[in-house]
C-alpha cells in the first residue's frame, strides 16, 4: 500500500495570512484519502473548497480581465496518463469539475463557450462567477493541489482566473499540459506565477525531467528552475511530491502552501 500524500498551494505571490485556509483544505484533503477517496476525487474536492474561498483567484474571487469578464482556467492530469483542462469557461465557480468530466473522454480540453455547453450537458452547474472583492487586482492566489491514494496514484488539480489586466481570450499556464501541471513515472508537479513566463518555459514539463530523467532531488531542481530560468520580478513558484509520499514547495515570492502524508508528516 503506497503512502497517502497530499499538498497544496494558494498562488505565488500571495498574501501568507492565507497558509490558514490552505492549511484548513489539506486537513479536509488527508480525511478524504484516509477514508479511502481516490487521488482524482481527493485533488478535485480540495480544489473544489479552494475555488468556493474567495480568498483565492480561482472559482469565486477570480480576477476580471480587461473587459471586465471573469473567465476561468483548470487542469487535471492523472499518473496513469489521464487528462482534462478548460480555459477562459464563462459562468463557472467549479471548473475543475468540467476538467474532471474529460479525464476518460477522447478528447483532452476546451474552450470557452464549447467548454460552457459541455458542462451544461453533464449537470456542472453555471452561474455568474462574483469576482474578488478586496480591492486586490494581483496576479496571485491561483490555487493548485496534489494527492496520492493507497493505490499509489497521483493527481494534479489546478485552477485559476488567470492574471489580471490580460484580455478575455487570453491562455495562461494553468490549462497548458507541461506549463502548469505535469505528473508522470512518480513525479507529480504544479506550477504558480506569471503564467506566460511559466509557459515559455515549459516549466512543470521542464522540472519534471530534471528529476525523473536527470535524478537530481525534487527540492534543488525547484530551487534551480526558480533561480537559473526566471527573471527576479517574476513572481514563480512550484509543489512538488514524489512517489514516496514527500513534499517540496518552492517560490522567489509568498506562496502560501501546506502539505500532509500518513507518516505524518506535515509541511
Ligand atoms: N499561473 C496563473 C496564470 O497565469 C496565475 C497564478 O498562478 O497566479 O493564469
Amino acid at each position: 500500500m503506497a503512502k497517502l500524500a497530499i499538498i497544496a498551494h494558494g498562488g505565488a505571490g500571495a498574501d501568507p495570512q492565507k497558509k490558514s485556509n490552505i492549511e484548513d483544505a489539506i486537513q479536509k484533503g488527508s480525511s478524504l484519502l484516509e477514508s479511502g477517496l481516490s487521488a482524482v476525487d481527493a485533488a478535485v474536492d480540495v480544489c473544489v473548497i479552494l475555488e468556493n474561498d474567495p480568498i483565492f483567484n480561482a472559482g469565486t474571487g477570480s480576477v476580471t480581465r480587461l473587459d471586465g469578464s471573469v473567465l476561468v482556467d483548470a487542469s487535471i492530469h492523472v499518473s496513469d496518463g489521464r487528462l482534462g483542462f478548460v480555459t477562459s469557461m464563462p459562468e463557472t465557480p467549479n471548473p475543475i469539475k468540467v476538467a474532471q468530466t474529460l479525464l476518460d473522454e477522447e478528447i483532452n480540453g476546451l474552450g470557452g463557450i464549447g467548454a460552457r455547453e459541455w458542462a451544461d450537458q453533464r449537470g456542472i452547474p453555471r452561474s455568474a462567477v462574483i469576482p474578488r472583492t478586496t480591492g486586490e487586482t494581483a496576479s496571485g492566489d491561483t490555487v493548485g493541489v496534489i494527492a496520492m491514494d493507497s493505490e499509489g496514484v497521483m493527481a494534479t488539480a489546478t485552477s485559476t482566473g488567470g492574471c489580471s489586466d490580460r484580455p478575455a481570450g487570453r491562455i495562461g499556464d494553468v490549462p497548458l499540459p507541461g506549463c502548469g501541471f505535469w505528473v508522470e513515472s512518480g513525479v507529480a508537479v504544479a506550477a504558480t506565477g506569471i503564467g506566460e513566463a511559466i509557459t515559455r518555459e515549459i516549466l512543470s514539463h521542464r522540472v519534471h525531467g530534471w528529476i525523473y530523467r536527470d535524478g537530481m532531488p525534487m527540492v534543488h531542481a525547484f530551487e534551480k528552475v526558480i533561480e537559473t530560468r526566471f527573471d527576479e520580478s517574476t513572481d514563480i513558484g512550484l509543489i512538488g511530491m514524489s512517489s514516496d509520499g514527500s513534499c517540496v514547495a518552492r517560490a522567489n515570492t509568498n506562496m502560501p502552501w501546506a502539505s500532509w502524508n500518513s507518516d505524518g508528516i506535515r509541511g
